[in-house]
Parts: C-alpha cells; sequence; structure tokens
C-alpha cells in the first residue's frame, strides 16, 4: 500500500447504493482514488429510536454492496466507531483530501454530529462535501419555487456508478486497513419476519410491484391486510438509501406511458413526492422531533400513563384492530399508512398520551424508520399542527370497513380466532353466556377494552378543538402555511 496517499472518501449514510448517488458520482470525478467508509456509529448503535432490525437492515445492505463492488475489487470499510475517530485513524494511513456523504435530515443527535463533524473537518484542512439527497433542498425558508426544484431534481436522469478503472481502494487494501479497525460482523439472522435489506432486494420489491402488484393499490392501500401485497413495500429501500426516490419516480413514469392502471400509477407517483415533501418539512423545522410544530399546542398538558402505554406497545388495549396493529409492527416491521395513523391516533387521542411517548417505540419498530417523515406525521395524526383536518380514527368503524373477514384481526390476535367474525370484532359485545359457549373468558383470554371509545373521543376531541381557538394556535397555523405549504399544494400537507 501506498504510505500516507492522498484520497477521497466517501462516508455512506442513510445513502446505501452505488446507483444514482450524488455523493458517490462527485467524489468520482476527482482523480484522487476512493475509500467507501461505513460507520455504525456507537451515538446512534445506543440512540433510542433505533433497534436491531435497522441494524440488521444496514447489515445485509452493506453485504450487498460488496457484492457489486466486488467486481470493481473493492468493498466497504464497515467499522463500528463514530465518524471522527475512524477519520483519525485512517489519517494515519492516508492523507485526505476531500470527504463526500449526502445532506442528511436526520435527528438531532446526528445534526450535533454533523455541526461537530464540520469543524473537525475545517480544523484537519479536509473539504466535506454534503451533497443534496432525494431532492430536499438545505436552507429554504419557506416553499416558494420548491415544486419547480424537486421537478428539476426529479427530471435529471438517475446517475450512473461508472468508476475508472483502480480508482477504488483494493479489497487487499481495505483487508489490511481493517486490522486497525473494530470490524462490524455482517451476519444477520438466516430466519427473520423482516424484509431483508439490500438494493438487489428493494429492485425485486419494485420489479414485482410494477409488473404484477401496483394495480391493486388504490383499493387496498388502506386494508391492513391486503395493503401488504398492494402496496409497494419499498419504504425500507428507501429510508435506507437503496433506492434513490428519483429513480423510482422515473420508472414509474416510463410505465405510465403503457400502463392500463394510469391512476394506480399517478396515486404511487404522488406519494413518493409527499416522501420528499415530508423530508423537506422536518429539514426546515428540526425541532419537530421534541415539540409539537405549533407553539400552541405546547400547552396540551398530558399526563404519562405507564399502563396505557405498555397495553399500547404489545397490543393488549381490548380493541382488537389496534391490537392487531401493535403485534404485526412489532412482528413485522411493518403496517400500511392508514393503520399507522390509527394506532397514533388511538394513542394519542383515546388514550390521551403526548405523541413525544409514541415516538421511540414507534421508530424502533418500523423498519422503514425516516425521521423527516416519522416526527411530521406524528404530530399531524396527533392533531397538533393546527393547520391539517383533525382525525380520530374509530378502530371498530375501520375494522369492519377494511379488514371485514377479521382475518388480520385473527392472525394476529390468535385469542380471537376462534370466535365469530362480530365478536372479533368487538369481542366486549360478548353476554357472559355468548362467552361460555366459545370458552372464552373476556378480561382473562382478552383484555377488556381499556378505556371507553366513545367517551376519549369526545374528550379528546373537544380540547383540541377548543385549542385551535387559542391566539397562539391561530398565530402558528399561519405562521406554518407561510412556511410550509405550496403554491401548487399535494393533499398531504
Ligand atoms: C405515524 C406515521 C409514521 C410514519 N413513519 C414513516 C417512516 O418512518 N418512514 C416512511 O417511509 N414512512 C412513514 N410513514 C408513511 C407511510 O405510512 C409509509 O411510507 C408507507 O406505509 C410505506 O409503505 P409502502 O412503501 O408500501 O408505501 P407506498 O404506498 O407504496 O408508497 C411509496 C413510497 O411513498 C412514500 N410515502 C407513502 N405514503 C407516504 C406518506 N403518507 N407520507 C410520506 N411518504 C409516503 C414512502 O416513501 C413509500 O415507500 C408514516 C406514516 C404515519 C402515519
Amino acid at each position: 500500500m501506498n504510505e500516507r496517499e492522498l484520497i477521497n472518501i466517501v462516508w455512506l449514510k442513510r445513502d446505501l447504493r452505488l446507483h444514482d448517488n450524488e455523493a458517490i458520482v462527485n467524489a468520482l470525478k476527482s482523480e484522487k482514488r476512493i475509500l467507501l467508509v461505513y460507520c455504525f456509529e456507537p451515538i446512534l448503535l445506543n440512540d433510542p429510536h433505533y433497534s436491531e432490525r435497522h441494524w440488521n437492515f444496514i447489515k445485509e445492505s452493506i453485504v450487498d454492496l460488496n457484492k457489486e463492488l466486488a467486481s470493481y475489487n473493492s468493498k466497504i470499510l464497515a467499522v463500528q466507531s463514530d465518524i471522527i475517530p475512524t477519520i483519525n485513524q485512517l489519517l494515519s494511513k492516508f492523507r485526505i483530501s476531500d470527504i463526500y456523504s449526502h445532506q442528511e435530515t436526520g435527528i438531532l443527535v446526528t445534526y450535533e454530529r454533523d455541526k461537530n463533524f464540520k469543524r473537525y473537518c475545517k480544523n484537519n484542512l479536509i473539504q466535506w462535501y454534503e451533497n443534496i439527497n432525494n431532492g430536499v433542498q438545505r436552507g429554504l425558508k419557506n416553499r416558494d419555487g420548491w415544486n419547480n426544484m424537486v421537478d428539476t431534481f426529479y427530471a435529471i436522469e438517475p446517475l450512473q456508478f461508472s468508476p475508472n478503472e483502480h480508482q477504488l481502494i483494493t479489497i487487499q487494501q481495505i483487508e489490511h486497513l481493517e486490522k486497525h479497525f473494530n470490524i462490524v460482523d455482517l451476519n444477520t439472522p438466516e430466519v427473520t419476519t423482516f424484509q431483508r435489506g439490500g438494493r438487489s432486494i428493494g429492485l425485486r420489491y419494485l420489479k414485482s410491484f410494477f409488473e404484477e402488484r401496483y394495480p391493486n393499490y388504490m383499493f387496498n392501500i388502506s386494508k391492513p391486510e391486503l395493503a401488504r401485497t398492494s402496496c409497494s413495500r419499498i419504504s425500507p429501500y428507501l429510508a435506507w438509501g437503496n433506492l434513490s426516490v428519483r429513480e423510482v419516480y422515473h420508472e414509474a413514469y416510463h410505465l405510465k406511458e403503457t400502463a392500463t392502471h394510469k391512476k394506480a400509477l399517478e396515486a404511487f407517483m404522488s406519494r413518493l413526492r409527499w416522501q420528499t415533501h415530508f423530508i423537506q418539512k422536518f429539514e426546515m423545522e428540526h425541532t419537530m422531533e421534541e415539540a409539537s410544530v405549533n407553539k400552541g399546542f405546547r400547552k396540551l398538558k398530558k399526563s404519562i400513563s405507564e399502563v396505557y402505554k405498555t397495553a399500547w406497545e404489545t397490543g393488549q388495549t381490548g380493541y382488537p384492530l389496534v391490537d392487531a396493529c401493535m403485534r404485526c409492527l412489532n412482528e413485522t416491521g411493518y403496517l400500511n399508512f392508514r393503520m399507522r395513523a390509527l394506532v397514533v391516533s388511538f394513542f394519542t387521542h383515546n388514550l390521551w398520551q403526548p405523541w413525544q411517548e409514541a415516538t421511540t417505540h414507534l421508530s424502533r419498530m418500523f423498519l422503514d424508520f425516516e425521521p423527516g417523515i416519522h416526527f411530521p406525521q406524528l404530530q399531524m395524526q396527533a392533531g397538533e399542527t393546527g393547520v391539517n383536518m383533525l382525525r380520530i380514527y374509530n378502530p371498530v368503524k375501520n375494522s369492519l370497513e377494511h379488514d371485514p373477514e377479521a382475518s388480520f384481526i385473527k392472525r394476529w390476535v390468535p385469542e380471537l380466532e376462534n370466535l365469530d367474525t362480530p365478536f372479533a370484532h368487538q369481542p366486549y359485545l360478548m353476554t357472559e353466556m355468548e362467552q361460555q359457549f366459545y370458552n372464552f373468558k373476556l378480561g382473562k383470554d382478552y383484555p377488556k377494552p381499556i378505556v371507553d371509545l366513545e367517551i376519549s373521543r369526545k374528550n379528546a376531541g373537544d380540547a383540541l378543538w377548543n385549542l385551535r381557538k387559542d391566539k397562539t394556535v391561530l398565530e402558528e397555523s399561519k405562521r406554518i402555511l407561510r412556511k410550509h405549504t405550496l403554491r401548487n399544494r399535494f393533499h398531504n400537507t
């Protein structure tokens, strides 16, 4: 190995792909050789928003990338270390000219880490280039012209990965380097209930969606069971960057020209834009991680009940659809949009718990945890933006409508499996005699409802509607609309 060769580094974060990766393409423009690095950062390994399912997904993504990189005789240096010690260690082997990564719209921990890293680079005379990712713009004060900016970004053909010969640091050199680092074992369990990470699997989901599954997209999007096959299921691949939103958009756009189900594709494409729209919102208002974006709602004082919280997290609330959703999420890492909204509504409205108490459990469980969507959606579903319609979902109405045969409920709440369908939706309606007939005891085999649905819905609705008349809430609503509303609005602000 050349001692102290001058190289460039690509620091991979939530952009685990070679294709259509602005940071990599910009790094490749220089003559220097490039080392691709991923840090399993203790600051994130120990952060309560993340869990093992995320780390396994990332490991699988890296293994998949390494397969692609093998044809260039390269691989990723995957270390367990924060970024500054990693670069310090690399500086003992190389001189480093530039570091390339994507602009991360992350949580407060990564925001602080990036500020420190910027200082570190400056002190060490290293240029750190942060590159645009998925069309989200940094430093905007409002959304004037945003649609055009995103259109322009989406219109560009996805960027190709085409390094020059010998431009990537070789496998042999990286294996030599690995001796100086805490290297991460990239093996993951052989059996899993989660979607596996990696671009090649992400592409397979996309292919089967476009070739077979998408025609029923809109019919099934709200149904807890059928949405699992009729929706694309690409969210974890977008969240961890195995796929770029632009490349997916391009494929959908081309397919639309000849497709028979154009409306389904249009609906899908508009959701891809919501992805960028929500992340943009969070980029411009990152305090949303901890506090309500509408400052007026910070007056809302809700007391925390550990009993309610545990019952909700473990799927023991006595409301079958809520319980099925929470258990299914814990086991598989996925819920469709409506069910995510419903479980948040139940927690924040019926159980009257602060949305902040739901954030870490949900982020740990959602395999596709994307801070830029997660926090704004939580606040929106909790009814604390002041600008969105207040939606209090009725879990019984939703289960009758979207799971009429109670098949999703029975799959995830097996205690209710032998009940007739109407009772599986509402076991608490069974009389003593009916319970005896089914050999089922409410309160023993399955919990009694934890709250009264109607009373809790009315109390929450009254409190939130009253607060919407508050002066600060009204002023803040105007500010939010000025800052975040698009001239040519999507349906989902
Ligand atoms: C409380 C709550 C938390 C959420 N947290 C996340 C999260 O952490 N990560 C995440 O990717 N999505 C999140 N969503 C949005 C949405 O539920 C998921 O994107 C969607 O269910 C993923 O399934 P899919 O890939 O099959 O989606 P599809 O319907 O096939 O849509 C394709 C893509 O469009 C984007 N998208 C779809 N719906 C939305 C939406 N409502 N808002 C923003 N983007 C959307 C996603 O990137 C998705 O992968 C959340 C929704 C709620 C209500």
